[in-house]
């Protein structure tokens, strides 16, 4: 059972995913391995610091989506099939689903472009299902900034709120195309209803 939480900015995965770790574990008595991207095995994550540097530069657009197909790879490879192989439950903090919405639709790579070169990337490893938190992005860029005093800004991390716009848009167009793999739950709501909402639609991919 290979799960993704994907979300614009501020969306709040990271703490659901704390909380769905406990209830995954509980109810299917199985191990949950956490993981996230960029980055989620010692060469993936060099990958992701490499990403978010931004003392190097202007990084150009089409090298950013090899970079983060090059670390989901590694990925795999390292952590993500070893665990599915040993029967574990694997709960990532994105994965390929925000290449597609960051790079095809908010960089303007183009989904399909960027879907072309991951597809090479992935082979055939895509999630049993994934959990879309949708926020908008002055809500959600109000979080971050909340969260972020005192910290330095990452590379990633200095783009405007239209870019942001079409980040969202980004997933609403692939869970449009795929709705049978997606769950789609309102992020604006308490972290708490988030987590309800989440494990109630989860349950029913859990006997796969
Ligand atoms: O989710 P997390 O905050 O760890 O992501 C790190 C940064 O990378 C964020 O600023 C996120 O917007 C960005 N990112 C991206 N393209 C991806 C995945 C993440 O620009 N495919």
């Amino acid at each position: 059972l290979f799960i993704t939480v994907e979300g614009p900015d501020g969306a709040g995965k990271s703490t659901l995913i704390q909380g769905l770790k406990e209830r995954l574990e509980a109810r299917t008595a199985r191990e949950v391995i956490l993981t996230r991207e960029p980055g989620g095995s010692p060469l993936a994550e060099v990958i992701r610091e490499v990403l978010l540097d931004n003392r190097y530069g202007e990084m150009d657009g089409r090298t950013e989506a090899l970079l983060m197909a090059a670390s989901r790879r590694q990925h795999i490879v390292d952590t993500i099939l070893p665990a599915l192989e040993a029967g574990k439950i694997v709960l990532s903090d994105r994965y390929v689903d925000s290449s597609l919405a960051y790079q095809g639709a908010g960089r303007e790579l183009g989904i399909e472009a960027v879907r072309t070169i991951n597809a090479f990337a992935i082979e055939e490893v895509v999630p049993t299902v994934t959990i879309l938190l949708d926020v908008d992005a002055q809500t959600g860029l109000a979080r971050i900034h909340d969260k972020q005093s005192g910290r330095a800004v990452d590379r990633l991390e200095q783009e405007d709120i239209s870019f942001h716009n079409r980040v969202r848009s980004g997933y609403q167009t692939l869970r449009e195309d795929e709705p049978d793999r997606f769950i789609y739950v309102d992020a604006t709501c308490e972290p708490a209803t988030v987590l309800e909402e989440s494990w109630k639609l989860l349950n029913k991919y859990l006997d796969k």
